[in-house]
């Protein structure tokens, strides 16, 4: 569960559209490898010499999403990102946030998981406002902001505030974890497969979510998911990671999504880079089981 920072969220005023070519990255692996267990019985090299830089573009944010089989490392990284033990930190290299070293969580990070991370006890309002309270915002303060993210995530505020997360589906509790998360306005926004446990139609409602929520908040986002087609949709770049050990193996850029996901998604073109991306990522993963000696 993502547990806020009562710090405030680092902010920015400058009016840039683009990276400037001196600020320093959103985020920066420099030759990280992890480690679990080392020198016990049950060592395993989870990431082994990964590096790469995501821009940080003020006034738009990036997209990127982490793509790969299981266990090639993708929720290892999003979690050093995070500053989450066990992950962090690394057995080696360097992980960087807006210029500055990882050394835990922070407010300038906020994560959302693909289990459902809400309290059960608290209504899908107190949910929302649960970083705020942290923080010490007055109650009529953040209770007004905390209605204003649930309209933004597409949720009632009149009918769905008072509920309690068991009375809820799973697209609705994902869109409180959204809000709970973005309220705290996050320069850096974590999604660990936010939308594997959702059905189609609505995982592509949460997509188009996703995308304006982002356009609105102009944060950093990193992605990890299974999906191919919701790479190439929401990613503006998409790291192909592959297994044993888990590193990155193609850096591929996209272009943003510029319409709904339902209308891309039939476009032949959009097939077509899913084709090439599906292609790209067998070949993959058929060199690093001949590499491991595996048999196909
Ligand atoms: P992915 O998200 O791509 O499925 P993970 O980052 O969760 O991969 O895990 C990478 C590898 O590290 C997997 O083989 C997993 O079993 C192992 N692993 C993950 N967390 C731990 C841990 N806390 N202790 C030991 N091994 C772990």
């Amino acid at each position: 569960m993502s547990e806020p920072n009562p710090a405030p969220a680092s902010s920015t005023t400058a009016p840039l559209t683009a990276a400037a070519p001196d600020r320093p990255p959103a985020v920066e692996f420099r030759d990280v490898t992890k480690i679990y267990g080392p020198g016990t019985p049950r060592e395993y090299v989870a990431v082994s010499h990964v590096s790469f830089t995501i821009p940080d573009v003020v006034g738009h944010g990036e997209i990127s999403s982490f793509l790969g089989p299981s266990g090639c490392g993708k929720s290892t990284v999003l979690r050093l990102v995070a500053g989450l033990e066990p992950q962090h930190p690394p057995t080696s290299g360097s992980v960087t946030v807006l210029g500055r070293p990882v050394v835990g969580p922070g407010a300038d990070r906020g994560m959302v998981f693909q289990d459902y991370t809400s309290f059960d006890h608290r209504t899908v309002l107190d949910n929302v406002v649960f970083g705020l309270e942290c923080r010490g915002v007055p109650r009529w303060e953040r209770e007004a902001e905390g209605l204003e993210w649930i309209a933004k995530v597409g949720l009632d505020p009149g009918r769905d505030a008072r509920k309690y997360p068991h009375e809820l589906s799973g697209g609705m509790r994902q869109r409180v974890a959204i809000a709970r998360t973005l309220i705290l306005r996050p320069r850096i926004i974590l999604m660990d497969e936010p939308f594997g446990a959702l059905d189609p139609a609505t995982r592509l409602d949460m997509q188009d979510l996703l995308v304006k929520l982002w356009r609105e908040v102009e944060a950093t986002v990193l992605f990890v998911t299974h999906s191919v087609e919701e790479a190439v949709y929401l990613g503006d770049r998409v790291f192909v990671m592959a297994t044993t050990p888990g590193r990155i193996a193609e850096e591929i850029r996209l272009p943003a999504a510029s319409a709904p996901a339902r209308e891309t998604q039939s476009q032949p073109w959009f097939h077509e880079q899913v084709n090439a991306l599906h292609a790209r990522v067998e070949r993959i993963e058929a060199e690093a089981r001949r590499v491991n000696g595996a048999v196909d």
